[in-house]
């Protein structure tokens, strides 16, 4: 979308209040997301409020969010618990990556055999709190909308960026 298209509420007024969260992955979508951020932060930054992006920001808040978009699988009940209190924090919740979406690659463990489990394999699932399953994202919270691929596809991101930004009238529909 061309910023010369954008009817933006700039200055005070309303931006889209978006928090970004991590839980079991290897969080290559939120480096993708920050390299959007070269291309994209003069932009956003009219438009969004980052209330949540631990990657870039020490103070971040759940409270109040428009859209939370979240990476990666779900793989204890802390993190269950966690993801259950963004969701209830957020007007609509994105599933972000292979991960969110699917539970694959993280989920991969579901599938392991005991008795071909490695020594430190054992040992990790046995010393920490992991849950007996990996879960996707919508095994444990409504989600309203997908952005698949590994790491997330991009162009896909930024489209359902762009849904939200006209959904909350932050920008016009072109
Ligand atoms: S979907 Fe792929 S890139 Fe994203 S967290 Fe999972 S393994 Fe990593």
């Amino acid at each position: 979308m061309d910023a010369a298209n954008i009817s933006a509420q700039t200055g005070d007024t309303k931006k889209l209040v978006v928090g970004w969260f991590s839980f079991t992955c290897s969080e290559d979508s939120t480096i993708l997301f920050t390299e959007l951020l070269n291309d994209h932060f003069a932009e956003w930054k009219t438009l969004v409020e980052f209330r949540h992006l631990k990657a870039l920001k020490t103070k971040n808040s759940i409270e109040n969010l428009d859209v939370a978009f979240i990476e990666g699988a779900i793989s204890s009940e802390k993190q269950a618990t966690e993801v259950t209190k963004i969701r209830n924090n957020s007007k609509y919740v994105v599933a972000i990556g292979a991960c969110a979406c699917n539970g694959l690659p993280s989920a991969s463990r579901n599938m392991f055999v005991p008795e071909n489990m490695s020594f430190k394999t054992k040992w990790y699932l046995e010393n920490f709190d992991y849950s007996a399953k990996v879960k996707k994202l919508e095994d444990v919270i409504k989600v309203d909308d997908k952005v698949d691929g590994c790491p997330m596809n991009a162009e896909a991101f930024k489209a359902a960026l762009w849904k939200y930004l006209k959904l909350f009238k932050i920008v016009e529909n072109a």
